[in-house]
């Protein structure tokens, strides 16, 4: 089965990011009739108006009354993959979900109602996602229907979301007039209609057009967690963090670039399974000069970086930090001591406003350098990522975490 692609909905509160769910939800077929109508009901019945936002209200209510369903995890599926939408509680619970990986969007939408344009939150949240650095962001100008659709207001609202944008240097994957309360340009195009002046693709289909590849189908990254002895020679222990190997595949070993030949890749309790992909806890029996160690890094094309200097966004969660303090970094299965120089300190909270630098304290966020005593494998690029985060340890102790920049 396809993994749910995560994407995560921001926007100024009351800008439509419920209803937009709902409408979803109603529109991909993920919530079935009945359900649906007794979820209108009861929210009827309880002098709610009847709108889109009903199916979120319904789900808090079980949720409150101790019934199954989990508003943090909202599943759909569209003609080409399901998604996942991630929750985003609050600004400081999302930058500690992204950053410590505990709930990675590969994508983000925000929302910005036509006629408010942009508020003090749509300015946060531009801010954040390029904070933790999603790349992929579809913009919605939403409530067209209540803005008269009028176009030139759209391409007003549009502009200024450029400008927005181009403030962090980055720009919108798509810009999107759209109504989630009549569904216009969301699972489906608006040919007719008040938005008929709009040619381009509906909400979805820019979502499917995301190309992040599966991470099976990523490169391949085999961070070493154990080395034993065996009859037929050592074996190399540990689990496929993205991609796929195949028995007699060339790989190289990090940070050393060693090159190596998979003799066999045994799965107990197989001696060689003959394949191994993403998620797969295999040893691999390797025909190499060296053996590798615990913390050495086994890759497939494109190479992973060993480095000893990179930037990162890192989140804090313990008593401060002083700029220069001694540090273990622990990414995958390496540990390597550094320092990190911080940059620019945020409040996740009020992210439009810099901190001082000094000291960072628990609950910010800072952009940094780390420098590192010893080499460090990582991918920033190829959205590995176990090698594209990391922890960080202040006296044996978990202190921060962070990503790759
Ligand atoms: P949230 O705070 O971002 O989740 O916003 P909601 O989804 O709760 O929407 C706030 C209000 O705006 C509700 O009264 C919605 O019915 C209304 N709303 C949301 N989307 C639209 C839209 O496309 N058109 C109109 N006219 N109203 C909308």
């Amino acid at each position: 089965m396809m993994r749910p692609f995560p994407i995560v909905i921001t926007g100024h509160v009351d800008h439509g990011k419920s209803t937009l769910i709902g409408r979803l939800l109603y529109d991909t077929g993920a919530l079935q009739a009945d359900r649906l109508a007794e979820m209108r009901q009861s929210s009827q019945d309880a002098g709610k108006a009847s709108e889109f936002a009903f199916v979120l209200d319904a789900f808090e209510e079980e949720r409150a009354r101790g019934i199954t369903i989990d508003t943090s995890q909202i599943y759909f599926t569209s003609a080409r993959r399901p998604y996942v939408i991630i929750d985003a509680p609050g600004h400081r619970e999302f930058i500690r979900n992204m950053l410590t990986g505990a709930s990675y969007a590969d994508a983000a939408v925000l929302m910005v109602d036509a006629v408010e344009g942009i508020c003090p939150q749509t300015r946060r949240h531009a801010k954040l996602l390029s904070l933790v650095g999603i790349k992929d962001i579809c913009v919605l100008i939403n409530k067209l229907d209540q803005a008269g659709y009028d176009r030139g207001r759209y391409l007003e609202v549009a502009a200024q979301v450029r400008d927005l944008f181009a403030e962090f240097s980055g720009t919108p994957f798509a810009i999107i007039p759209i109504s989630a309360l009549t569904g216009e340009n969301v699972a489906t195009r608006a040919r007719e209609g008040g938005l008929s002046w709009y040619y381009g693709p509906c909400f979805l289909e820019v979502l499917d057009a995301i190309d992040t590849p599966p991470i099976e189908e990523r490169p391949f990254r085999f961070a070493v967690q154990d080395v034993y002895q065996h009859e037929k020679g050592a074996v190399v222990v540990g689990k496929v963090d993205s991609g796929r190997l195949a028995t007699g595949d060339e790989v190289v070993v990090w940070p050393g670039g060693d090159s190596a030949r998979v003799r066999a890749i045994a799965k107990y309790p197989e001696p060689d399974v003959g394949a191994a992909s993403y998620g797969d806890a295999v040893g691999l029996f390797l025909d190499a000069d060296r053996v590798p160690q615990r913390g050495e890094v086994v890759a497939g094309e494109p190479a992973p970086n060993a480095v000893s200097l990179f930037g990162a966004t890192i989140f804090w969660f313990a008593d401060s930090y002083v700029s220069g303090r001694r540090v273990m970094i622990r990414c995958a299965t390496q540990a390597v001591a550094g320092v990190i120089e911080l940059l620019k300190v945020y409040d996740p909270a009020a992210p439009d406003e810099e901190l001082d630098p000094e000291s960072l304290n628990i609950g910010e966020m800072a952009r940094c350098r780390i420098r590192t005593e010893a080499s460090l494998v990582i991918d920033p690029f190829a959205r590995v990522p176990e090698l594209g985060r990391f922890v960080i340890e202040c006296d044996g102790v978990p202190a921060g975490a962070g990503i790759v920049a």
